[in-house]
């Protein structure tokens, strides 16, 4: 299953989007992460970097 990002637990530092290796996440308007769900490949690279906890799996 794709992840998910738990928006009030982000911190926009951007790890997640250097780690992900098919460009899946992206920091939306707000500076959080978001990811793309048709791309993601399920990798889980992004959740390990991630300093907040702030990825999950759906
Ligand atoms: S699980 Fe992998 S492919 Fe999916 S958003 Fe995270 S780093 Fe990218
Ligand atoms: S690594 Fe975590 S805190 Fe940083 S932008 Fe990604 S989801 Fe937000």
């Amino acid at each position: 299953m794709p992840v998910v990002v738990a928006k009030d637990t982000c911190i926009g530092c951007g790890a997640c989007v250097g780690v992900c290796p098919v460009g899946a996440l992206s920091l939306d308007a707000d500076g959080k992460a978001e990811c793309d769900e048709s791309i993601c490949i399920d990798c889980l690279a992004c959740i390990g970097v991630c300093p907040t906890e702030a990825i999950s799996q759906k």
